[in-house]
């Protein structure tokens, strides 16, 4: 999308002269939006599929007719029919804090999207480190994928979990996202090792998010650094995005079904999980939020 301009890719082999083409990146039309679309208030997304009409092949113009329905759609980064956030964290430089992590997590979890965890940067911690995250991780409900952009070790695995989906590419800044996207992708070169300053900025200051093509099959996008996601949810719905604890409320309700889990009367899930008190400290921010914003109209 750029200036009432959409770049479309051609999905299913084009029949010209009786001649398949097939999807290729170089078989990607500029469209325009038809003005009904305008008129209904119909907005074209990156990730939507789409109908287009009137294909210039020439001039590799063309003109968007419809809008198919989306699957998903994420506000941050705006993409239409994401399956699921890759979250991607450094075990060391920058170390792993579980309070970060725990906040990235929740916010993804907020999406309803599907999550695959990924631990970067495996070459800089032992091996009976590396495990130590992984039982701690996986008490919180967590199964991370360890990887190693530089040693390229793990990346197989991830690469199978990319495989013909829409994903998008979340995390702080300095954990090796663009280290990754350049590995999978080689004929993209993202800038790398900008952990701050200006130039980490101006990348994503265009509000401008590209698709970038796996070789193989599958979409990836990058999304805007941010290093302390705001945690703008429901209060109420905040419990669920702790996998830990939804274990628990499946199993057993709270007397109160309004019930926030901090002093109620008989709570299901008031306890020693070890990130409960993530849960209370979220809870408290999701609360100041949502009176902030009742506040101003
Ligand atoms: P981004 O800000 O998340 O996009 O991170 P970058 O891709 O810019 O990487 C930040 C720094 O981490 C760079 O200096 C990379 O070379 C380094 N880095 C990336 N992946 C790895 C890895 O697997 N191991 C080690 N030791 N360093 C890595
Ligand atoms: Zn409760």
């Amino acid at each position: 999308v750029q200036a009432n301009f959409y770049q479309v890719r051609l999905q299913q082999p084009v029949e010209m002269s009786g001649l398949n083409f097939l999807p290729t990146d170089d078989l990607a039309l500029l469209c325009t939006r038809r003005t009904r679309l305008k008129k209904i208030g119909q907005k074209v997304m990156v990730g939507d599929l789409v109908v287009v009409e009137e294909p210039d092949w020439l001039d590799r113009r063309g003109a968007i007719a419809e809008v198919l329905p989306r699957k998903t759609e994420l506000q941050r980064p705006p993409v239409a029919n994401v399956d699921q956030i890759l979250l991607v964290f450094a075990l060391e430089e920058p170390g792993l804090d579980p309070w970060q992590l725990s906040r990235f997590l929740v916010k993804a979890e907020s999406t309803g999207l599907d999550l695959c965890l990924c631990l970067n940067k495996s070459d800089l911690i032992s091996h009976q480190e590396q495990q130590k995250w992984q039982i701690g991780l996986q008490k919180w409900g967590y199964a991370p994928l360890f990887i190693s952009v530089v040693k390229q070790q793990g990346i197989e695995l991830l690469y199978h979990h990319l495989q013909n989906k829409i994903t998008v590419v979340a995390g702080p800044s300095g954990v090796g996202k663009s280290s990754l996207i350049n590995y999978l992708i080689p004929s993209i070169d993202l800038r790398v090792g900008e952990v701050s300053g200006k130039l980490q900025r101006g990348r994503h200051t265009t509000r401008h998010v590209e698709l970038f093509e796996l070789p193989g099959g599958g979409l990836l996008a990058d999304s805007p650094g941010f290093n302390q996601p705001s945690l703008n949810c429901q209060p109420s719905d905040l419990i669920s995005y702790f996998p830990e604890a939804r274990v628990r409320l499946a199993q057993q309700s709270c007397q109160f079904s309004n019930c926030l889990h901090r002093d109620e009367p008989n709570c299901a899930v008031r306890g020693d999980w070890e990130r409960y008190e993530y849960y209370l400290k979220f809870l408290e921010e999701a609360i100041a939020h949502q009176a902030e914003q009742q506040k101003t109209p």
